[in-house]
């Protein structure tokens, strides 16, 4: 399993049978192509198998440290010397990826090679296994046997995967066998990455109101530029997990001139989270205009991750490397968007594509990082696939919709179910309100404009679900030019005191608006 796959990785970088067969024989002679192997020498004095010490680097109980400093060989090239498992564990570590990941281990020995000066230009060009095995082993493996016979072990091992996958194929034949192989990953479920959605669109937002319909053709990244993690401050209102924006500054709102269509921070709680503003063939206003144009307007869905004081590497991680590389993923899947479409805001600014910013490298850096690595990430996660879970805030927190029938004029809105709890909000008879939890019978938890609180429940009557819509029924041919219809002023004399009559409005009709407390 592991070798088809792992032919499949390198033929895709390397192009040339013999470099990748001359590979894959030093790696199975490291590592057996296992990549959890751990050198066979070190299992007994530090007393952990292959799964134990790999489960115990993963879950911290094995440091960073001891693993940089153990001198134990790991993983399918057997990663030894210090400075080199550090780049390992660092590389697979900002990807949010277990230390055992097959795809990320051979990402991170392809970034290996490609420092390795003139190594990789042999891999492409190699006339034989041999010519590609040795030097593999002598200029990326380095081993402590350097003789005719072990390079002669491991060009053997190297045929053998030569003759598998391209002695009676050819080269298209692999080609071919190696993309079946990424695209049946593809498609497998477990190891798809898995990402969250919550769906909370910025109905007030004027941008949302434009509603510019385009195809998506690319992925710009964002970051706030202002220490403040919490999605709070951006995405509003509050669905209970977000929390609530005290200062009105939100970017839900009429009149702002910055409207991403994904927001990445912290909920109220600490945890990292996807929050999508836009759909996705909307719009957005993030870029700005540079010299040569505006990304916005070019299709480049953009997104904001929301900045803390840049220094907290588990943050980046998960905010940056991790759901700001699956969501950039997941949209290049779902649109069909190439890497190179991929760009931060400073790319596109040097690029004459948007305004003068620095987001997100100035962020990257901070982690030894840039926009190569974090397309290289989107890539890695482009082979396993990204399976979304969409969660609809409006749609799962709105069990019904509910009139208000109190008899005064208005209902109060309050911060807790209970009379001791401070007003928040009036909310006028007649009104309709989303009932968000009816579990307790007294107070209800509705949404009233935007607005989260509780209302007594006895005021409140639920209105029938709306009817499943109609099919659109045949236009009827329209009559030509403008229809107007003429009333008298004695017809609408009869009609505002029809409506007056039907007590639906008694304090207007009696001029008496009251504001009575009622509760
Ligand atoms: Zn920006």
């Amino acid at each position: 399993m592991n070798e088809q796959y792992i032919w499949g990785f390198l033929i895709d970088k390397i192009g040339n049978p013999f470099g990748v067969a001359g590979v894959m024989g030093n790696l199975f002679a490291e590592s057996g192509l296992k990549p959890n192997n751990l050198q066979n020498a070190y299992e007994k004095p530090l007393n952990l198998t292959d799964e134990e010490y790999t489960k115990a680097v993963d879950n911290g109980s094995y440091t960073k440290d001891d693993f940089v400093n153990d001198h134990a060989g790991y993983g399918i090239a057997q990663w030894t010397y210090w400075s080199r498992k550090k780049g390992l564990y660092e590389y697979l570590k900002s990807r949010v990826l277990p230390i055992d990941d097959l795809t990320g281990q051979l990402g991170f020995l392809w970034e290996e090679v490609k420092q390795i000066h003139g190594l990789e230009e042999t891999l492409k060009t190699a006339h034989s296994v041999r010519e590609a095995s040795d030097a593999f082993m002598l200029e990326f493996e380095g081993p402590a046997d350097q003789s005719e016979n072990n390079k002669q072990t491991r060009s053997g091992y190297g045929e053998r995967y030569y003759t598998e996958f391209a002695g009676n194929q050819g080269n298209i034949a692999v080609f071919d066998l190696a993309q079946e192989d990424s695209s049946t990953a593809e498609k497998s479920p477990s190891k798809a990455r898995k990402l969250t959605i919550y769906k909370r669109l910025f109905y007030n937002a004027y941008c949302y109101k434009d509603g510019i319909i385009q195809t998506p053709t690319g992925v710009q990244v964002h970051s706030t530029g202002a220490n403040n993690p919490y999605l709070r401050r951006y995405v509003q209102p509050d669905d209970g997990r977000l929390g609530k924006n005290p200062n009105g500054n939100d970017h839900n709102q009429p009149g702002g001139n910055v409207c991403a269509s994904a927001y990445i921070g912290k909920l109220a709680d600490g945890t990292v989270a996807v929050y999508q503003a836009l759909p996705w063939d909307y719009r957005c206003w993030l870029s700005g205009s540079g010299s040569k144009g505006n990304a916005n307007r070019l299709g480049f869905i953009g997104f904001e991750i929301c900045e803390d004081g840049l220094r907290d590497e588990t943050y980046f991680n998960d905010a940056v490397m991790g759901k700001g590389v699956l969501l950039t993923a997941y949209l290049c899947q779902e649109f069909g968007i190439d890497l190179d479409r991929v760009r931060d805001h400073a790319e596109l600014s040097s690029e004459g594509l948007a305004s003068n910013h620095a987001d997100i490298t100035h962020w990257l850096s901070k982690f030894g990082l840039n926009m190569n690595d974090f397309r290289a990430a989107v890539g890695l996660a482009l082979e396993d696939g990204v399976a979304v879970t969409y969660i609809d805030c409006d749609e799962e927190t709105c069990l019904y919709d509910a009139l208000t029938i109190n008899p005064g004029t208005y209902l109060n809105l309050r911060s807790g179910p209970g009379q001791d709890y401070a007003s928040i909000a009036r909310i006028p008879r007649g009104s309709i309100v989303m009932v968000l939890d009816d579990t307790n019978p007294e107070w209800f938890k509705v949404s009233y404009q935007g607005e989260n609180g509780y209302a007594m429940a006895k005021y409140l009557e639920r209105l029938p679900d709306p009817p499943e819509p109609e099919p659109e029924p045949e236009p009827e041919p329209q009559p030509q030019g403008k229809r107007t219809l003429e009333l008298s002023d004695a017809t609408i004399a009869e009609l505002y005191n029809a409506i007056m009559e039907s007590g639906f409005f008694p304090d207007a009709r009696s001029g008496n608006i009251s504001n009575i407390d009622y509760q």
